[in-house]
């Protein structure tokens, strides 16, 4: 088995990886690691998730070590773009922590807050600058920031910079970049968009990819309750008494309908909040870190809202509502079963949402888990009704004793040395990576035979 020193990462790199109690190269990183160590450029289809992070921070970070010099006013040696404010704090804090015996400068440009200390910022210099296309091309228009002498770029969630409309802003930072460079693009799907990106702004890339949509979605235990929408409010409340729902991310489809739910719960005594694109930065922030360190247990969010967000511990994906897009399903589920760590995903579905589900089942090829919220099987759309009688210790608090995966894998913490509920640099957060009696029930595992 690959380790980190076979990879040939600096011993300062190796060392707070021993201290983040990362034991193991993730896939993403064994395979992705040793061509950016020379120098060649990378596409990655990967998701987050899966440690692609430190695939690009530690070589990014290793190069910097091999050439320790300062940076000049102005500039910035590695630039990673990212979608999110979310997700752009979450890298900046991977490569201060993988980092942490060197100490690199290490930057981050967002919208939404104020623009002098990032002026201040970009006139030191740094060595890793992570940003937002939006505010970052504010900056480089002004002159505040040039990046003729960038060593490295990195894309991360390219698909959904795409969705996020910043693929022009993207190509117009890319174009003041030195021609020579080294160039890493990542995302979890290649739309065609995506693909011509990286056809002009990658050469000869080495090319990664790991854990496809349906091999996600396996490692999730996974259950739909078919509800009218009108019972909705109440199964949620009722899922929620379960206290083994530590840590819940509640999806709904739009932002009201998240900030109505957060209320809900809220009124009932579940400590919520909602996530979406309409509030403000510093609201975003609070929320996630309450939930961070457990003072909230629930946090509702949009699809694009929940996107970067990266914490470890969340013991359950529920989804109030099925997404409009079957791969947002792979996506959501994807917050839960981090790093390797098995996680819960309970759906409810009304009527008028069948169609999503079968769109959802078709991308993951599983055929899902369906009761009514007493815990018996109802699925009626495949013809005749599959009613039998309520199995297993399931009920109206959902998938309880899950059964073994198909093939017996359990997926054990990959580091297992990092204490459950931390993230990288250490900052504690309540509650647990997996259960631990955790194996993820394959959904096939109780297709109904009909
Ligand atoms: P990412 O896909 O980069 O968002 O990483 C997902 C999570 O996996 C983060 O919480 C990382 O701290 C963690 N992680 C990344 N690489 C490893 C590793 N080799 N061993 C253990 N945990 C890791």
């Amino acid at each position: 088995m690959t380790t980190f020193s076979d990879l040939g990462l600096n011993e300062i790199l190796l060392r707070a990886l021993a201290r983040e109690g990362y034991n193991t190269p993730t896939p993403v990183q064994a395979q992705a690691i040793p061509a950016l160590m020379q120098g060649r450029d990378l596409l990655g289809v990967a998701q987050t998730g899966t440690g692609k992070t430190a695939a690009f921070a530690l070589p990014i970070l290793h190069r910097l070590l091999a050439e320790r010099r300062r940076p000049a006013p102005h500039t910035a040696r590695a630039l990673v773009l990212a979608p999110t404010r979310e997700l752009a704090t979450q890298i900046a804090d991977s490569f201060r922590a993988y980092g942490q015996f060197f100490r690199p400068s290490v930057g981050v440009i967002v919208g939404g807050v104020s623009h002098r200390p990032q002026i201040d910022m970009l006139a030191r210099g740094l060595d890793v600058l992570v940003a937002t296309p939006g505010r970052l091309l504010d900056h480089i228009g002004s002159g505040r920031l040039k990046l003729a002498a960038t060593e490295a770029l990195v894309l991360d969630e390219a698909d959904h910079m795409l969705d996020l409309g910043f693929i022009v802003p993207i190509r117009q930072i890319v174009a003041k970049l030195p021609k020579q460079r080294q160039t890493l693009l990542f995302s979890a799907t290649m739309p065609r968009e995506i693909a011509a990106l990286a056809d002009d702004m990658l050469r000869d890339p080495a090319k990664v990819s790991v854990t496809p949509a349906a091999t996600t979605a396996e490692r999730v235990a996974q259950h739909v309750y078919l509800v009218a929408s009108s019972a909705k409010r109440d199964l949620l409340l009722e899922l929620l008494g379960d206290r083994e729902i530590a840590r819940a991310i509640v999806f709904t489809r739009t932002k009201r309908g998240a900030d109505r739910v957060a209320q809900h719960l809220e009124s009932a005594g579940v400590g919520a909040d909602a996530i979406h694109g309409n509030k403000s930065q510093s609201q975003r922030l609070r929320a996630l870190d309450a939930f961070r360190n457990g003072r909230t247990r629930v946090l509702v969010a949009t699809d694009i809202a929940a996107r970067g967000i990266d914490v470890d511990g969340v013991t359950h994906v529920v989804n109030y509502e099925l997404p409009e897009v079957a791969e947002a399903y792979v996506h959501r589920i994807g917050r839960t079963a981090r790093a390797g760590a098995t996680g819960r995903a309970i759906s409810l579905c009304d009527n008028g949402e069948r169609p999503l589900l079968r769109a959802i089942e078709k991308l993951t090829r599983q055929t899902l888990d369906c009761t009514d919220r007493r815990g018996a099987d109802v699925r009626e759309d495949d013809g005749e009704p599959a009613r039998r009688a309520p199995r297993g210790p399931r009920g109206p608090k959902g998938p309880q004793s899950p059964a073994p995966h198909r093939n017996g894998a359990q997926h054990p913490r990959r580091d297992g040395q990092r204490p459950a509920g931390t993230r990288p640099g250490g900052a504690p957060v309540n509650g647990r990576k997996r259960r631990p009696n955790g194996g993820a029930r394959h959904a096939q595992a109780s297709r109904p035979q009909g």
